[in-house]
């Protein structure tokens, strides 16, 4: 068969020129959902990835099975291209954290959805539509704790700047705002043995990868053996954990800064203990912030910090209030978000309960729009508050500040540090009202 995975849907015309030259003449972040998919199609299928971040897909080559892995915010964009290949006579199979949250929604547009981790059921599904019997719905099956995936061989257009690789899948936490963890499956946390991905590793060709497991410290003694094993790479990386680990183990970090750490990405969410617990995130207790970043900062790891305002605790001084926060304990990177109630996680199902959703334009649920009623905010406070928030943190003294401090980081860890800085600044237009 000839297969067609599409990824990241272009979801607003290109605006801005760095957009236009500098992004498509780099590829960063590659999303790995369609190279495991491509990886573990049997080779007499012809498999073709578009990413339409540098080619827009084209419904008039031709294709027997079309397969559209989406997001809520690009939902609009993966219904108009599945009808359209519909109409040609072509199989659409929708995936993705939207299609598994509202898989009635999808059907409309799809002959096949595909729930939760995609690659378990793929080649169930090729085998059926060799067979003329493709099903509606392809729901999840149970993972094993450790599983073997081949390599994902990632090649875009453009010179690549960093290599992604993952070695863990899934979080047991379940936060409440969080899509990921509340899809099918997706709170089933596995491993990949660690001498696959350090194999995997070493035969990525860039110097820098991105791990894009939702967080390394989930298992700390998994994360220490990967870490000691990749000493011997000499390559730079970035990753994801919580502030519990962070803070309390020490070993950890060091290990992680011998394997060649250059940031650790952490979600805070907010200084509200109240807040934080509302969300389940029973990783973060605020008082032990300090002793996270102190870990990593006397590692010279620098930390990225996420936020996200909109909480029902929140009231109108937390913008302020969180400045501060941020100032005391020297965050040298911080990303700001809206909260947004994803279809498929709980507070999704609690704001509608209790009428507080203001649209379902599913192309608003971009993190940078208001989509609900906040509790203490009116939705201009929140989305005023997020636009100061990042004006005052990215103001250029603020930012000159902090990238020449991180240069006793070295070299690696101040690039990203600096590298950040610029790419914010760029963010804050993006923040837009709903
Ligand atoms: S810890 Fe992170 S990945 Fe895990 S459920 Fe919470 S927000 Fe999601």
């Amino acid at each position: 068969m000839n297969i067609l995975i599409v990824e990241q849907l272009k979801t607003r015309p290109t605006r801005y020129l760095f957009e236009k030259t500098v992004l498509t003449m780099f590829s960063i972040l590659p999303s790995l959902y369609p190279r495991r998919l491509a990886a573990i199609t049997p080779k007499h299928h012809r498999v073709t990835i578009v990413n339409e971040r540098y080619k827009p897909v084209s419904p008039i080559d031709k294709y027997d099975l079309v397969n559209i892995h989406f997001t809520t915010a690009s939902a609009y964009r993966a219904y108009y291209l599945a009808d359209i290949f519909r109409r040609k006579g072509v199989k659409v199979v929708l995936s993705g954290l939207h299609a598994s949250a509202l898989p009635e929604e999808a059907k409309q547009h799809a002959d096949s959805i595909l729930l939760g981790r995609g690659e378990i059921n793929w080649l169930t599904l090729l085998n059926d539509m060799e067979n003329n019997h493709l099903k509606e719905i392809y729901p999840p099956e149970d993972y094993p704790s450790e599983i073997k995936i081949p390599p994902t061989r990632v090649e875009l257009p453009g010179f690549m700047l960093i290599g992604a690789v993952e070695a863990t899948r899934g979080c047991p936490y379940k936060c409440s705002f969080c899509p990921e963890s509340n899809t099918p499956n997706g709170s089933i946390f596995y491993m990949r043995p660690v001498e696959d991905v350090i194999e995997e590793i070493r035969s990525i060709p860039q110097k820098i990868i991105m791990f894009y497991d939702t967080s390394l410290t989930i298992n700390p003694r998994y994360a220490k053996e990967l870490f000691a094993g990749m000493r011997e790479l000499e390559k730079h990386f970035m990753c994801n954990g919580n502030v519990d680990v962070l803070a309390r183990d020490e070993e950890l970090v060091k290990l992680s800064k011998e394997a060649g750490c250059l940031a650790w990405l952490v979600g805070f969410e907010s200084f509200s203990q109240e807040n934080i617990d509302q969300t389940g995130k029973y990783t973060n207790k605020i008082e032990t912030y300090s002793n996270a970043v102190e870990n990593l900062h006397s590692n010279n790891i620098p930390i990225i910090g996420d936020f996200i305002f909109g909480f029902d605790g929140d009231e109108p001084d937390v913008f302020d209030e969180t400045l501060k926060h941020l100032e005391i304990l020297g965050i040298n990177i911080a990303d700001f978000t809206i909260l947004t109630p994803f279809p498929g996680t709980p507070l999704f199902s609690q704001l509608d309960r209790e009428g507080r959703i203001l649209t379902k334009d599913w192309s608003q649920y971009n993190l940078h729009t208001v989509v609900f009623k906040p509790k203490h905010l009116t939705p201009k406070e929140l989305l005023d508050g997020v636009r100061k928030v990042y004006q005052k943190f990215y103001a250029p003294s603020k930012s000159i500040g902090r990238c020449i401090s991180s240069l006793k980081m070295g070299f690696y860890p101040s690039s990203v540090v600096t590298g950040r800085h610029i790419v914010s600044s760029f963010n804050i237009k993006n923040i837009r009202g709903g």
